[in-house]
């Protein structure tokens, strides 16, 4: 388990890096809720870098809750295509457009409320908080829990990942910044961008010097290079 400094460097380092090689997408740019969680559910299972096209269309198609509640299904299925796993988010967005009709406000409610949403998991509820609110909260994913795992050796089992009560742990603690948006959009490109499930780009890693896993495998290959 880290210790709050050792985060806290992390995250320093991780700031400094993102300034200068942080992804662009037209969404980061809106703090407006509806947008967000519209994003995040467009996102779930999709890859951000070839879908951003496609979800801007959407979202301009169906820019407020009125505007999706009213969208017949056969339409909403034929926009939702290009996202893949069309039934069940037609399901969810016209429900959530109808909760929305009803509670206008629902979207500024607390993480936990806003997991009850129809759609909005524990990464959307998060990503609203963050992105939308600016509240100080981790947006955990598989990247993320990667990332942490490897750079404290965390030991969490496979089946529980973002579910781990450690990986919570660290998160909230990564969460203690004034900077909450940006810290998290950092923490997700490097996970996207660096440190890749199969093969971590760790000699560029900006976290190098503070990483278990980085620091094993650069001595691993000093020790084949001596051989
Ligand atoms: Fe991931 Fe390697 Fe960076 Fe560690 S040093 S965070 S393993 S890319």
């Amino acid at each position: 388990m880290p210790s709050d400094a050792e985060v806290h460097h992390v995250r320093r380092l991780l700031l400094r890096w993102w300034k200068h090689n942080g992804r662009e997408f037209w969404w980061r740019e809106s703090r407006d809720p509806f947008t967000v969680a519209l994003v995040e559910v467009l996102l779930k299972q999709t890859r951000a870098s070839s879908s951003a096209a496609a979800i801007r269309a959407f979202v301009e198609c169906y820019p407020t809750p009125a505007a999706l509640a009213a969208a017949p299904e056969s339409e909403l299925l034929d926009e939702l295509r290009p996202f893949g796993f069309q039934r069940q988010r037609a399901s969810h967005l016209a429900q959530l457009a109808k909760q929305l009709q009803a509670e206008p406000d629902a979207l500024s409610a607390r993480n936990q409320e806003l997991r009850q949403l129809p759609g909005i998991g524990a990464y959307a509820a998060a990503a609203i908080g963050v992105f939308a609110h600016g509240r100080r909260e981790t947006v955990i994913d598989v990247n993320v829990v990667r990332v942490f795992r490897r750079l404290w050796g965390l030991s969490v089992p496979r089946g529980e990942l973002r579910k781990s009560a450690l990986i919570r742990e660290v998160g909230e603690m990564y969460a203690g910044t004034t900077k909450p948006r940006e810290a998290n959009w950092a923490l997700l490109d490097l996970g996207a961008e660096i440190c890749k499930e199969r093969q971590p780009r760790c000699p560029i890693c900006p976290l190098l010097s503070s990483c278990q896993f980085g620091q094993r495998l650069a001595a691993t290959s000093k020790l084949a290079r001596k051989r």
